[in-house]
């Protein structure tokens, strides 16, 4: 990482969590590391890592036993290959509630693929008798950590190889970020809508269904005590984050932004944003060329359009939006 840009933004790094091997560390069960140079180069400038093994953390040597995922008369369970008696699902599941306090000051999490402790999504299960199984599951660790924090921004190093996957998960933790900084902080029920009013755009790209329904839980915001507001308001937004609104999501928000500047915009601007849109919607342009334009339109616009986190969601320094 660059140090002088390291050095500036010391104060704002934000705390993710990340499985070691993803940072070069020798931890594997075969001595090896997975590194990741995308999560090691260029997020750790914006990200500032708590890593965890929890292979090692629950007391295994380096190099070890490889274990796997079971489909036992006991539900699914993380059984060393060459001794299956060996259990490490107790350990394991244990090993994440025990960190359960110092996961809550994490504002995102990154986990190794496919592996039976760490694995996030979609790992390979076995039959006890060494076949491989349809069924997928989730490492146990990883997996009781998002039980116990569902609406943390959660990925697989391997998916973020995804363009849009890397630029949702990142959107994510800087949004969490943010809105668990207001949370903490006691806010009245003005600064959780003032809040939400500055993520409508992005939430719309993502989710029609979210927006709308946060729209009604806010209409009703007197009805709720703050602390109940902000915790159904953060589950629906951060559920509404993990969709993929696609082009489509990305083009219904960006004709809203269009039309709340319609009254400040020549006819020639207006056509301008339009063709580019269109650009964007059929695939000829990637999502930076509307809202750079939009951006530009901004000085024209309120400041509710103004700070609209669609415009920049994280840094440019990223490209993210070049690439969707
Ligand atoms: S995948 Fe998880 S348990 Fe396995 S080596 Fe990496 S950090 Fe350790």
């Amino acid at each position: 990482m660059n140090e002088e840009k390291k050095s500036q933004t010391a104060q704002s790094l934000i705390p993710v969590g990340i499985s070691r091997c993803l940072l070069g560390e020798e931890v594997r069960y075969n001595g090896g590391h997975k590194l990741s140079k995308f999560c090691r180069d260029q997020l750790s400038s914006w990200f500032e890592y708590v890593d965890t093994c929890p292979e090692v953390e629950i007391g295994l040597p380096i190099p070890r036993e490889a274990m796997r995922l079971v489909n036992t008369e006991k539900g699914i369970r993380v059984l060393e290959i060459k001794d299956p008696s060996k259990d490490y699902t107790e350990a394991l599941t244990q090993l994440a509630e025990g960190k359960e306090a110092s996961i809550d000051k994490l504002r995102g999490f990154i986990f190794m693929q496919n592996s039976p402790s760490c694995g996030a999504f979609r790992v390979k299960t076995y039959h006890p008798n060494g076949n491989s199984e349809n069924t997928l599951g989730k490492g146990a660790f990883a997996q009781r950590v998002l039980e116990l924090f569902p609406n943390l921004p959660v990925e697989e190093a391997g998916r973020l190889t995804d363009a849009a996957l890397r630029e949702n998960f990142v959107t994510r933790v800087f949004l969490y970020q943010e809105w668990r900084h207001l949370k903490d902080s006691n806010p009245s029920r003005d600064q959780i809508i003032k809040f939400h009013s500055n993520q409508k755009y992005l939430l719309m790209a993502k989710s029609q269904r979210h927006y709308k329904l946060a729209g009604k839980l806010l209409a009703r915001a007197g009805n709720y005590s703050v602390p109940i507001l902000a915790s159904r308001y953060e589950m629906i937004l951060m559920d509404g984050m993990k969709r993929l609104g696609g082009r489509k999501g990305n083009t219904n928000a960006l004709q809203h932004m269009q039309g709340y500047l319609k009254k400040v915009l020549s006819s020639e601007e207006k056509a301008d944003l339009t063709n580019l849109i269109e650009s964007y919607r059929l695939g000829e342009v990637p999502l930076i060329a509307p809202l750079t334009l939009l951006r530009h339109y901004s000085r024209k616009a309120s400041g509710y359009y103004q700070s609209q986190r669609i415009l920049e969601p994280h840094p440019k320094e990223l490209g993210l939006y070049n690439s969707i």
